[in-house]
């Protein structure tokens, strides 16, 4: 106790409950805004990054993870840009790996391009990774390239394969675009089926440098399910990964198929996370421009008070709700940053 009558220690473990009272017990952390790939709705091919100044270390960012566990996030998402392309980032997933072994984190787990994972997938396993998404939007090798620009389909196929014979379990997360892979909705969701895959449709989202070109070949994920539907018997599915994803279950494949739709707001209700970029920048809405620094407060001191109070000040201004559908539809300027900043 100080002699304010304040119990320091519990203002470093107390859980993190909005202005809405949603309690957040998750985290997704961006580990760079690097990629080795320039994916068409992601990033511009000659983007700047950020320079290295103003990253977070890995110590750092180990150390911001922590704050947030003893704060009670129970699940880590690490993304990026490529989380794998971050020089030493398996320190980093070793580091939460305690937080695992001691109970306090239920999952650690990744979003992946996965072009670096038949290097990191056995080590990833053998800390306490269980499942990852792997984004993919084609299994066509030319429109794979054509949508990523630097990617190669076969290294991705290769990660996928090294990852399941680690023991990972894996969800296909795949952008829907018109014009681009939508003859491809029911050949995907046969693949990844056929390899026990569950797959999730996502909605291009207006963000990032070529927002226009993301409206431009948005293909609403209605469209996706009577697509699928013509092949499929879609049963809604009580399965929930406490986010915007809904499911259904496909008799037919004993997989299952999930449909992000951000541009609804149908999930922000029960929204139970916030993101962290790798420049310590705390975004507790994809779509709002709000966002704390946490780097000033974590550099500022080897305590973790001040970086307690930044984390309780940006937890109470936490919006009920983003802007998409606003910006989309009512001709105000969609936002510049691209996901490749916050992860998604
Ligand atoms: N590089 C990793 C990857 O691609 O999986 C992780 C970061 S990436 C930004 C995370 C997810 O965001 C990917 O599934 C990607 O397809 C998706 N994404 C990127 N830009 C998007 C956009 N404008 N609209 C919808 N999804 C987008
Ligand atoms: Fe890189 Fe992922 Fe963005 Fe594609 S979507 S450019 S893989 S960060």
């Amino acid at each position: 106790m100080t002699n304010m009558g304040i119990d320091q220690a519990s203002l470093h473990t107390r859980p993190l409950i909005d202005g809405f009272s949603r309690r957040v017990d998750y985290i997704r952390v961006s580990v760079t805004d690097r990629c080795d790939f320039r994916c068409q709705y992601c990033m511009s091919e000659h983007v700047n990054f950020l320079p290295k100044a103003d990253l977070l270390s890995l110590e750092e960012l180990e150390r911001l993870c922590g704050v947030f566990v003893a704060r009670g996030v129970r699940k880590i998402r690490l993304t990026g840009g490529e989380p794998l392309v971050r020089r030493g980032v398996m320190n980093l997933v070793r580091g939460l790996a305690r937080h695992i072994e001691t109970g306090a984190l239920r999952e650690m787990t990744l979003t992946t391009n996965g072009s670096q994972l038949d290097r990191f997938a056995a080590e990833l396993a053998a800390c306490g990774v269980k499942r990852i998404n792997v984004s993919l939007d084609t299994l066509d090798a030319e429109k794979f390239r054509a949508i990523t620009r630097w990617g190669a389909l076969p290294r991705v196929l290769a990660g996928i394969d090294a990852a399941q014979a680690a023991g990972l379990r894996i969800k296909i997360n795949c952008v829907a675009l018109r014009g681009i892979n939508e003859d491809e909705f029911i050949p995907l969701v046969d693949w990844a089926h056929g390899r026990g895959m569950d797959l999730t449709f996502i909605e291009a989202m207006p963000l990032g440098e070529d927002a226009a070109g993301n409206i431009e070949h948005f293909v609403s994920l209605g469209e996706v399910a009577v697509r699928l539907s013509e092949k499929y018997a879609l049963k809604p599915s009580a399965h929930s990964s406490g986010g915007p994803a809904r499911y259904f279950d496909l008799a037919e494949t004993g997989g299952r198929v999930g449909f992000i739709t951000p541009l609804s707001h149908n999930f922000c209700e029960t929204c139970n996370r916030v993101r962290v970029t790798c420049t310590g920048e705390l975004f507790t809405c994809l779509g709002q421009e709000d966002r704390a620094d946490l780097r000033a407060p974590l550099r500022a001191s080897a305590q973790d008070d001040l970086l307690n109070a930044a984390i309780d000040r940006a937890l109470a201004a936490k919006k009920h709700g983003h802007e998409f559908a606003a910006q989309a539809f009512g001709g105000k300027a969609p936002h510049q940053r691209p996901m490749s900043l916050t992860g998604g």
